[in-house]
């Protein structure tokens, strides 16, 4: 648990690991996490009884992929850290929550291995960043056929 005790007026350093369990962050079929997330943290008294913290977080996550199913892992953009914590100086204060909310803002929307994936095949499976297949002009054909405007065309002719 990341905690902020007894600052002592000049600040504090505050860095290490932290899992992703104890940042209550559950896995998914898509994501899961092999390593903790790494924070490097400074903690400033500023104001009054008020503590600013200032830092960055990174991490890294294993992915499978939506479109292909592949098996990668990513490393999340760093995400830059700033939170005030009013009449805190002093006191316990758990920084757990804030810490989670700002690694999940950085989560992908999409479990990608590459933003242009271009995933399987839905006819036979064919992993189509490896090689074409041969159902993608197959489809194309049949849409024209199917193109109910064209028989419309023919009508008015
Ligand atoms: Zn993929
Ligand atoms: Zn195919």
């Amino acid at each position: 648990m990341l905690e902020l005790v007894e600052l002592p007026p000049e600040g504090a350093r505050l860095y290490g690991q932290i899992s992703f369990e104890d940042l209550h962050i559950e896995e998914e079929p898509q994501f899961s996490f092999s390593k903790p997330l790494s924070y490097e943290l400074r903690l400033l008294p500023c104001g009054g009884q008020n503590v600013l913290l200032q830092g960055e977080l990174q991490a890294e996550i294993n992915l499978v992929c939506d479109r292909c199913g592949k098996i990668g892992s990513m490393q999340l953009p760093t995400e830059k850290v700033c939170h005030q914590y009013e009449d805190a100086y002093g006191k316990h204060i758990d920084l757990t929550n804030d810490i989670r909310e700002d690694i999940l803002i950085v989560f992908p929307q999409k479990a990608l291995c590459d933003p242009d994936c271009r995933g399987l095949c839905p006819k036979c499976g064919q992993n189509l960043n490896l090689a074409p297949c041969t159902c993608e002009t197959k489809a194309e054909a049949s849409e024209e056929i199917q193109d109910p405007w064209k028989g419309l065309d023919a009508l008015q002719l």
